[in-house]
């Protein structure tokens, strides 16, 4: 079952901003920013601290879903700093910690709204491992687990997926109002705008715009999975925002702690709120520590629009020297969008190859998509441009020393693949 720690072969000690540690004490710089857990480093200097005063003035630490002052702390920030801004009225629902937990929740509730069964996912799309979000997951290496018949998801082609020129959202749209398309009218349609594990596949605004206009039309919940791509990881907070829709339920886990401390909620357009008391019940709804943290994140990077600001300059940088990085692999693009990014090398030996070079120059990074063919680079949105630089001058130092070793075996006939 172990799988990250089998590519990033450390004993990590400790930890601060971008940067980890050993108990040899090397360190290495940190781009894989727990999947998008670690969006605004580790060990937040402020969220330390709050949380570190909350334990010592005996601050309750497990409550079930009980009113606490940490959780009014947190929906009190949240709030106002995220839901109000956007115009957004949803109710926020704790589920338990995982992200999975809160997709399970998010299509519970869309088959009980609607009282249908399908759910539209994507080609690609990645869900979370349980099996109800399973049905949802692309991945047949994850899908392949359970050994029972994973129902209820019906899946369509994601943006791009048949290749330019061939709208998906055209061919779902087509399907949902063929009476003899075979489509059964859907509870809910879930997608990402970008899909992390899947390969960093980005949906466009128009085709976001579409989906969100036929889930409307065919009495479909919109769903959004947030969990990687939000808390700022394209730019803006969710990462939806750009696009001027508002999805009837939002999932948020991985980053929202900021302190990479385990809480997961779904945000619910409260005329879609019919849950009884209890219904999706849990022990860890509502991680008290994680409230803590997750208030001081909001406070110290959404109170402003500095943070969004800083991201997008990082953005930049990275598109820019990513694409340098591409330019030495023949046939490599770039993926991805705002510090959700990486390179497509086109096999996952070539993207493997990659990251173990990056991990001997001191620089830790995973890879995605179908055939892991992914490189990807997710560092901490908090990373100073310097260190942003350092890390990508060893990807580039690596992508261009493992091309230049494949030439060389290839042309003296050693690999052939
Ligand atoms: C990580 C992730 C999940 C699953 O979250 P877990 O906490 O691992 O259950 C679901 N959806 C997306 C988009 C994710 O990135």
């Amino acid at each position: 079952m172990r799988s990250y720690c089998r590519r990033l072969d450390l004993i990590l000690d400790t930890a601060e901003g971008s940067v980890v540690r050993d108990v040899t004490g090397r360190e290495y710089l940190d781009f894989v920013a727990g999947a998008g857990s670690l969006n605004y480093g580790h060990n937040d200097p402020d969220m330390r601290a709050a949380l570190i005063a909350h334990l010592e003035r005996r601050g309750i630490s497990h409550s079930l879903d009980m009113f606490s002052s940490a959780k009014r702390a947190f929906l009190t920030a949240f709030e106002s700093l995220v839901l109000l801004p956007r115009g957004m009225d949803h109710r926020v629902q704790f589920t338990g910690p995982t992200g999975a937990n809160a997709v399970e929740a998010a299509l519970k509730l869309a088959r009980k709204v609607t009282g249908r069964t399908n759910v539209i996912a994507f080609t690609n799309g990645f869900h979370g491992v349980s099996q109800g979000a399973l049905a949802a997951t692309g991945n047949r290496h994850h899908r392949g687990g359970p050994e029972i018949p994973l129902y209820g998801v019906t899946r369509m082609p994601y943006d791009g997926y048949l290749g330019d020129g061939i709208d998906t959202a055209e061919l779902l749209d087509r399907m949902l109002h063929d009476p003899s398309s075979g489509l059964d009218a859907p509870a809910a349609i879930l997608l990402e705008t970008v899909q992390g594990e899947g390969g960093l596949n980005v949906a466009s605004p128009a085709w976001v715009r579409r989906i969100a206009e036929l889930a409307s039309t065919s009495g479909a919940l919109l769903v959004v999975d947030d969990i990687q791509a939000g808390c700022g990881r394209t730019g803006t907070f969710f990462s939806f925002e750009p696009f001027g829709i508002v999805p009837d339920l939002v999932v948020l886990s991985k980053s929202i702690s900021g302190y990479g401390l385990p809480m997961a909620l779904l945000l619910i357009r409260p005329e879609y709120d019919v849950w009884l008391p209890g219904e999706h019940n849990g022990t860890f709804r509502g991680n008290v520590h994680a409230f803590v943290t997750a208030r001081v994140a909001l406070e110290k990077f959404w109170s402003t629009r500095d943070f969004a600001a800083d991201v997008a300059r990082r953005s930049n940088l990275l598109a820019r020297r990513l694409a340098e990085a591409a330019a030495l692999v023949p046939g490599a693009t770039v993926k991805g969008r705002g510090m959700m990014c990486g390179i497509d090398v086109g096999s996952g030996a070539y993207a493997a190859a990659v990251v173990r070079r990056c991990f001997a120059d001191g620089l830790m990074l995973e890879t995605a998509g179908s055939y892991d063919q992914v490189v990807k680079v997710l560092p901490p949105l908090t990373t100073p441009h310097k260190l942003l630089d350092d890390g990508l001058d060893i990807l580039l130092a690596a992508t261009g020393a493992v091309a230049s070793a494949r030439e060389t075996r290839s042309s003296s006939g050693l690999v052939t693949a």
